[in-house]
């Protein structure tokens, strides 16, 4: 039979172990199938792995060992295998780290465990009591479903004891069952909400393209409001439809609860949940009922993209332009690549939904690549928000304070009429910097190259890069002057606190995502706020992302040149949409919004083009721009960070690199540097990167992987390969 190896054949096993590649192990008594998790010994340890082909039989068969057990898990598929492959193949990743992503489900193989549940009976019960009774309303109300004693006691308000008294009557079934409790089944046909006709234009559309049976993606374009959502959904529908498994990737986990209520009304059910807040036991079950096509829509965070899909038939990147997609540790991939990839290997379709897309997907949609979608209205009644620029030079705003007297008025007219204002303010924290007045010595963190950033509310001051905290002194660590340090600059608190004086009869809330323990806190803040449970919502990059705050008519940004000053060649992309998202927070109900960017650059093009919201000719510029510099999207990019304690060692590595760079050379790709990374130092260790620029058709990995390949790394020296890089 194909694909299955019979006892004492030889099979390649990978393992999620870092030593570079498969190694050669017999199969078991009873045989194993491709792909089938199996524990194999490993030196002295026994690990997991997963049977990668047949074995290659390049030495002395009998040294070769046995594979311990097969584990209770269906077998990787086909295409999983492909997908890493190709995965750790474009992100110059070792296989077996690539292997762990798709592993994460810890306890992997292991039985499912058995607990209690109680269902619906026949029987009737001796005596009927209110309490009673409302125990068999839930279980009728949701038709079959068990739940287990704490679930159920909660949802009827009972205590344990009157469950427990309804299965001696047999009117309540106590049965064991296994953990994995069937998720509640979605149904597609329920009625959805009636879509405008682009809505409906675009819905069918993307039905369309899922009926095809292939891969393909599309660009879901459409300014907030416009019902983006309520669009894909109909995608997803048409995936439930066709009996395969639909995902949809969204930014932040604090979006997940607005999001499952409203898959919860159209299709009936809550999809399965996967992120870092999802309990052990929760995804264990995921894990396996992924494999089985039980769990047929999944809304998560980029891991989700690893699990073990029986049939994945449409992947959904929500705010597709986010920055979070990319992850910076470990693995470094973007979601909304790697989404295009696993779909493209599954005959699958995407779909990336954003009001102000990447420069990069704006491309693609451009070149054709791309199907594109756009909704150029908001629904309903509401209006885009009119975009004013405030004019700092003009403004009369005392030295610490950041509210201009035009801001301070136009939140006045909302407080007035109830309704509510945003201010806005991309940095977390009190101050940005704190100075002593007495020698000038800026508090900077003892591991990085980053300043101390003040947190009033914890009393400490906290470095951004690396979390090190520390109390706030009196003393300045430097001339050791008593009383003299300042805060310089403002962040979120610090701008709630000028709020407080300036408004002091209104409700004033504060988002930042440091201010919460848990994303249900999180939750459940923004659902208070939506409700009209506070006046004034002071926030960083957190609110911009996707909330509904239907009394919100005014948005006010306290520093829009903030995203400017760097030297980052992504500024002016990231600041337009950023802006363009925060504004776009205002007037989504009846009342129309307003949005006012307090700048000191009135003219600055980036600046502009967010005033007017030309989106098209702000693209064209900026790609003319990157088409001129060979830059991405036009071109390919990779950044090499070396890292080390010792400088010295660092800056010898990468001079060298920068001098060996014939593989480079051979396909025509620069290399600059070495300089010091964006952050010069991280946690003790020293960084200095290398960026290589190539053609848009060069074999870049190929050439990179060739020229990596001939340095040695010494002692605690690291090197991260970065394709496609953030920042450059
Ligand atoms: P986007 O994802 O583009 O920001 P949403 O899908 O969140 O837009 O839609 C914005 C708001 O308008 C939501 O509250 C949504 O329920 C509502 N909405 C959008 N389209 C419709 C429609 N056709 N019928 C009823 N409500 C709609
Ligand atoms: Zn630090």
């Amino acid at each position: 039979m194909d694909g299955f190896f019979h006892e004492g054949d030889l099979v390649s096993v990978l393992t999620t172990q870092p030593v570079g590649r498969p190694f050669d192990y017999k199969a078991p008594e009873g045989g194993c199938a491709l792909g089938a998790f199996v524990e194999v010994p490993l030196g002295p340890r026994k690990v997991l792995g997963v049977v990668w082909g047949a074995g290659q039989g390049d030495y002395d068969r009998a040294r070769v060992r046995s594979v311990i057990r097969v584990l209770d898990a269906a077998p990787l598929r086909d295409e999983m295998q492909v997908f890493l492959q190709r995965a750790a193949d474009y992100t110059l990743t070792p296989l077996p780290a690539m292997l762990r992503l798709a592993t994460r489900a810890p306890g992997l193989g292991d039985p499912p465990s058995m607990r209690t549940v109680y269902r619906l009976g026949d029987g009737e019960p001796a005596r009927m009591t209110d309490a009673r009774r409302k125990v068999l309303e839930v279980l009728r109300d949701y038709g079959g479903l068990a739940f287990t004693l704490k679930e159920l006691a909660e949802a009827a308000g009972v205590t344990p004891s009157v469950v427990k008294g309804l299965v001696e009557s047999g009117a309540v079934l106590e049965e064991a069952a296994p953990r994995d409790l069937p998720y509640p089944r979605l149904d597609p046909d329920l009625p959805g909400k009636a879509l405008t006709e682009d809505q409906a234009a675009g819905a069918q559309a993307l039905a369309g393209a899922l009926r095809s049976g292939a891969y393909g993606t599309t660009l879901l374009k459409g300014v907030t409001g416009s019902g983006k959502t309520e669009v894909y959904l109909e995608a997803v529908a048409e995936c439930l439809r066709q009996g395969r498994q639909a995902l949809v990737l969204l930014p932040e986990i604090a979006l997940t609860a607005e999001f499952l209520t409203r898959v919860e009304a159209r299709f009936g059910a809550r999809p399965a949940e996967w992120h870092s807040g999802v309990t052990m036991t929760e995804r264990r079950r995921l894990w396996r009922m992924v494999g089985r096509g039980e769990a047929q829509f999944l809304v998560g965070a980029r891991s989700a993209l690893f699990l073990p899909y029986r049939d994945l038939g449409l992947v959904v990147v929500d705010e597709e332009h986010d920055t979070s997609y990319k992850q910076e540790d470990g693995v470094l991939y973007n979601a909304r690549d790697m989404a295009v990839l696993r779909a493209s290997i599954n005959d699958a379709q995407v779909v990336l939904a954003s009001a102000t897309p990447s420069l990069e997907s704006w491309a693609n949609a451009e070149a054709g690549k791309y199907q594109r979608i756009e909704l150029t209205a908001r629904f309903g009644e509401a209006v885009l928000p009119s975009m004013r620029a405030v004019d700092m030079r003009a403004e009369d705003v005392p030295s610490g304070r950041w509210v201009s007297p035009t801001l301070k008025a136009a939140v006045e007219a909302r407080l007035a009429r109830k309704e509510q204002a945003l201010l806005f303010i991309n940095r977390r924290g009190y101050a940005p910097v704190t100075l002593c007045r007495a020698c000038g010595h800026q508090i900077g963190c003892d591991h990085c190259d980053a300043r101390m950033v003040e947190h009033r509310f914890l009393k400490r001051l906290v470095c951004h890069q690396c979390g090190e905290s520390k109390p706030m002194p009196t003393v300045c660590p430097s001339c050791g002057a008593e009383d003299r340090l300042a805060p310089v600059g403002p962040g979120v608190e610090r701008l709630a606190e000028e709020a407080a004086g300036l408004f002091p009869e209104a409700r004033i809330a504060v988002l930042s995502s440091d201010l919460y323990g848990s994303a249900r806190q999180l939750k459940a803040q923004i659902e208070e706020i939506a409700a009209g449970g506070a006046d004034i919502i002071i926030g960083t990059q957190l609110v911009a992302k996707g909330h509904n705050f239907p009394l919100l008519t005014l948005v006010g940004v306290i520093d829009a040149d903030l995203g400017l000053m760097g030297s980052d060649l992504r500024a002016a992309e990231r600041t337009f949409q950023l802006m363009r998202q925060v504004a776009g927070r205002a007037g989504r109900a009846e009342a129309p919004g307003e949005a006012l960017l307090q700048t000191y650059q009135p003219e600055h093009p980036v600046i502009r083009s967010i005033l007017t919201g030309d989106e098209e000719a702000f693209w064209r510029a900026e790609a003319e721009e990157r088409r001129q510099a060979g830059m991405p999207p036009y071109g390919r990019m990779a950044g090499i960070v070396l890292s080390s304690p010792d400088v010295q060692q660092v800056f010898d590595l990468g001079t060298e690199m920068a001098r060996r760079d014939q593989p480079l050379r051979a396909i025509g790709a620069e290399v600059f540097g070495p300089a010091p990374a964006p952050i010069a130092r991280i946690r003790g260790r020293h960084r200095v990167r290398l960026l290589v620029k190539a053609a848009k058709g060069a074999p870049l990995q190929k050439a990179l992987a060739a020229w990596a390949g001939q340095f040695r790394l010494k002692g605690d020296l690291r090197m991260a390969i970065d394709i496609d890089p953030q920042s450059f």
